[in-house]
């Protein structure tokens, strides 16, 4: 699936085929999922992509070709990726922090992505993740952005602990993590979102309280009421100014804001109630993504049972229908997951 230019339709059509670089490796996907960063990027919000484009960065397959320095994956491996690849090298790579790298490639923005039937992924000692024998493709491709980003930022960003408030403000695919991640880790959970589908959704995997938006005028306030004082701990699963201040002024004293969904803005800057900041000492902070090697940790939690993120997966669809379902996300993000299977 290929688009020429940002905002207009995007077309499924032959391209040639990638080959490794020799510290690469090619996959055939066989499921990707639809994000709202593909949307971001396809509206041009995104100084990384270069014209024309294949979008996609949510993905799961088999490797099917592997560059010369590759030691630690052959063909048919089951395998996916964090979103973020990361170059294996670089100071903060060094240190662990492979999701902010220096110099990271992401598949879908850097360069050309996975909604298609084979996908380039660099440094794949460093990226590749096995999938478990009984995980599904689709769940898998849930894994790589929405289900894995939630995981930081719920677990390790947000240091979630039993018996805590956690508000998730926006419950799309990474709220909906969000608050299944949470509700496991013996959080009470509130769920904010202007879509009922949603908070049916953001009930089934663990919410105490929905908030509806659209009826609740000041959902900081609400929060704040339910939970005698406010949230310790909040997340902007979204990413809009709105819901960014409403994460923020649901803080109880010493509470801590999480950022997740983008924010992109002409100047790269975004209203944020700092004073509130200041006189509660809350802690802001970003989540970007989580690396590769964190993951085993989040797949323990799924094949106990824990977590499910097959629940997340609400629809599939075929490649052909991809372009209208892109260009959809802007208007109605949708509930849940839809994953893109190139192959059906
Ligand atoms: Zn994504
Ligand atoms: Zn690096």
């Amino acid at each position: 699936m290929v688009f020429e230019q940002f905002g207009k339709p995007a077309e499924v059509r032959d391209v040639p085929d990638p080959e490794p670089v020799e510290h690469g490796v090619i996959v055939r996907v066989e499921a990707t999922g639809l994000c709202r960063s593909d949307w971001h990027g396809w509206m041009g919000h995104d100084p990384d992509i270069t014209l024309p484009h294949v979008p996609g960065h949510e993905l799961a397959g088999v490797v099917e070709a592997v560059g010369s320095r590759v030691t630690g994956w052959r063909p048919g491996d089951r395998v996916t990726v964090p979103f973020v690849c990361a170059c294996g090298t670089c100071p903060a790579c060094a240190a662990g922090d492979q999701q902010v790298c220096e110099r990271q490639t992401q598949p879908g923005f850097h360069h050309w992505g996975s909604f298609a039937e084979y996908v380039a992924l660099d440094h794949a000692d460093v990226n590749l993740v096995a999938i478990p024998d009984d995980m599904e493709y689709s769940t898998a491709a849930a894994l790589g952005c929405r289900f894995a980003t939630a995981f930081r930022a719920v677990v390790q960003q947000g240091r979630v602990a039993a018996g805590e408030w956690v508000a998730v403000h926006g419950c799309g695919g990474v709220g909906l993590s969000a608050v299944m991640i949470a509700a496991a880790a013996g959080a009470r959970v509130i769920a904010v979102d202007v879509s009922p589908e949603a908070l049916s959704l953001a009930r089934m995997f663990g919410a105490m309280w929905c908030l509806d938006a659209g009826r609740v005028r000041d959902t900081a306030a609400a929060v704040r009421e339910l939970t005698h004082g406010g949230a310790h701990l909040s997340l902007d699963a979204l990413g809009s100014p709105v819901t960014c201040a409403a994460s923020v002024n649901g803080l109880r004293r010493r509470g801590r804001h999480v950022q997740v969904g983008l924010l992109p803005s002409p100047d790269g800057t975004t209203p944020v109630p700092l004073a509130r900041a200041i006189a509660l000492e809350l802690e802001l902070l970003g989540s970007h993504g989580m690396a590769a090697h964190a993951y085993p940790g989040m797949l323990r939690q799924v094949r106990s049972g824990v977590l499910c993120p097959d629940l997340l997966v609400t629809s599939t669809i075929t490649l052909d229908a991809a372009p209208a379902a892109l260009a959809a996300m802007g208007t109605a993000p949708g509930a849940g997951v839809t994953v893109i299977e190139p192959w059906s």
